[in-house]
């Protein structure tokens, strides 16, 4: 276990475009206000979307479709970085017309019908990714 303090930044509120990749459109807001750091909450509905599930044994992801419109019941996440580039992070609870939820990782394809997005800048030393043998996956340097 590792923590590390921020203080609160900017508190930005975004209405994401119609049409666009959920994935890309958090990625290209963070770009654009230069956030290095933060967390990220939302809601709205997707055309579709794709998902991953990360089997711990195998060390690898499985991919999950979701060929229908869905509620964004939840989504959460953070921002920070991999590489020296943008890592937004994004998990999302979704529900379709029954209102049973199907949930994960979100993956490129991810297609906005509609959504806004709470991002909550968090300022201080910057949160970079490395790899993790014990885990496979790319987790917080240094915590
Ligand atoms: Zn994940």
């Amino acid at each position: 276990m590792g923590t590390r303090q921020f203080s609160r930044g900017r508190r930005l509120v975004a209405r994401l475009t119609h049409g666009a990749d959920l994935l890309e459109e958090i990625t290209a807001i963070a770009e654009e206000q230069r956030l290095a750091v933060a967390e990220v909450r939302g809601l709205g509905a997707l055309k579709r979307a794709r998902l991953s599930y990360y089997d711990q044994n195998d060390f690898a992801y499985i991919d999950i479709a979701v060929d229908e419109p869905v509620e964004i019941a939840s989504l959460l996440g953070t921002v920070s970085r991999r590489d020296g580039t943008v890592a937004a992070h994004i998990h999302v609870a979704l529900t379709g017309r029954d209102g049973r939820c199907i949930g994960g990782h979100v993956v490129p394809g991810c297609i906005v019908f509609a959504g806004e997005i709470v991002l909550q800048e968090m300022l201080g030393e910057p949160l970079e990714r490395e790899y993790d043998e014990q885990t496979g996956l790319w987790l917080w340097r240094g915590l």
